[in-house]
């Protein structure tokens, strides 16, 4: 045994971690086993019995060729994909301006790997999804907030000027939003890509370019009717990206898989930063199977907008400590209430009765993910017990 392995030497381990990264705790929401889980937005109705079906077959066919690495641009999924998204929004994109990864998630970490990085910045609007400023934080990118109004909104004015202000390189929206449920105008997204286009952002070598504009449409499917998708501001803005994601309404959260539409020079970009084969086989086996099922797996999508649209009546027309309890108009699958003095005691209180929620949002708000009718009883009973509505 030589001494430098002996462990009497060791020094107690400093690892060279990033200053950026120093005491910082991985990012989630707690995984608590209760009855009734109305904390991260997933879909409560598990997929069908003839989607597990077509899952298991088209698995098992794809575990016959796993010692061969996966099609590394997924081209049989873009084009699932280019159709489902015709059939949803009546947009069609062609098959290369498609980008699929492991959850929205790791599409949008690509879109700041290609387009942001060390003398560059990041924009958003808060309150918004707490992921944005860690893919700012994990590319060495500027990270900035401008606000949204103060019942959520945003105007196509102030979001604009802030674009000038801060010329981004990368600007992200959520739409609708998480945590407040809020849908953008489409007015606000166009002028977010015109003050994008105006706005000269210097590149290192002297030329300028565009900001790219991110509309992160993971809640995309649940928009009431006569909200429009950022989709059909594509064929306009060549800076667009719209993201969605099988997480949510596809009830696919277990599977990861997201993407964006762009124009097919955006898309080329990220072609570059992914890792390669970074979608696995099974998972493209996966989505392509879920997305001949999209039919029966957004079944319940009317249901849960229904239930959402209900929750958000019942919130509405209760008092709280005298007062008529706040809530956000939403477009989304969760809805943000409040506003309470104590937030924290209210979700243990709720948490104790097997009902978990979300602390998130502004200080006083709380934010319900809409589950079966069952489980909405559920937290409307907790709900009265522990705050006294
Ligand atoms: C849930 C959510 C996503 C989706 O994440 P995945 O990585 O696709 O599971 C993206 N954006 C927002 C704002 C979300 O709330």
């Amino acid at each position: 045994m030589t001494s430098a392995s002996s462990p009497q030497l060791r020094r107690p381990g400093v690892l060279p971690v990033r200053p950026e990264h120093a005491g910082i705790e991985p990012y989630g929401a707690p995984q608590i086993d209760v009855p009734v889980l109305l904390n991260v937005n997933e879909n409560p109705y598990p997929p069908g019995e003839a989607v597990v079906a077509t899952l298991a077959r088209d698995v098992a066919a794809a575990a016959r060729g796993l010692n061969r690495y996966p099609d590394r641009d997924f081209l049989a999924l873009r084009e699932d994909l280019a159709d489902y998204l015709a059939t949803e929004s009546g947009v069609r994109v062609a098959p290369q301006q498609l980008w699929a990864a492991n959850g929205s998630n790791e599409v949008m970490l690509h879109l700041l790997q290609a387009f942001g990085g060390p003398g560059r910045t990041a924009l958003s609007f808060a309150p918004t999804y707490s992921m944005y400023p860690e893919y700012a934080r994990d590319t060495s990118t500027r990270w900035v907030t401008g606000r949204r109004a103060d019942d959520f909104t945003l105007s196509p004015e102030a979001a604009a000027a802030t674009v000038r202000e801060q010329a981004p390189s990368v600007v992200l929206l959520a739409s609708p939003n998480n945590p407040t449920g809020t849908a953008l105008t489409p007015e606000t997204v166009a002028a977010v890509c015109e003050a994008a286009l105006e706005v000269p952002v210097p590149l290192e070598d002297g030329r300028t370019a565009s900001a790219v504009v991110v509309v992160d449409e993971a809640y995309g499917e649940f928009r009431r009717a006569g909200t429009p998708s950022a989709l059909e501001l594509l064929e306009s803005y060549p800076n667009l990206a719209v993201s969605r994601t099988m997480s949510k309404a596809f009830a696919l959260a277990g599977a990861r898989v997201g993407y964006l539409a762009a124009a097919p020079a955006l898309v080329d970009a990220l072609r570059v930063v992914r890792l390669p084969y970074h979608l696995s086989a099974v998972t493209q086996a996966v989505a392509r199977a879920a997305l001949a099922h999209s039919g029966e797996l957004l079944a319940q999508v009317d249901a849960l907008r229904a239930e959402r649209d209900a929750t958000v009546a019942w919130l509405r027309a209760r008092r709280h400590r005298g007062a008529p309890l706040e809530v956000a108009p939403s477009d989304a699958n969760f809805v943000l209430f409040g506003r309470f003095e104590d937030r924290r005691a209210v979700w243990q209180g709720l948490l104790d009765r097997g009902v978990l929620i979300r602390v998130v949002g502004p200080e006083g708000w709380l934010r319900v993910s809409i589950g079966t009718p069952q489980e909405m009883v559920a937290f409307k009973d907790a709900l009265v017990e522990v705050a006294g509505l």
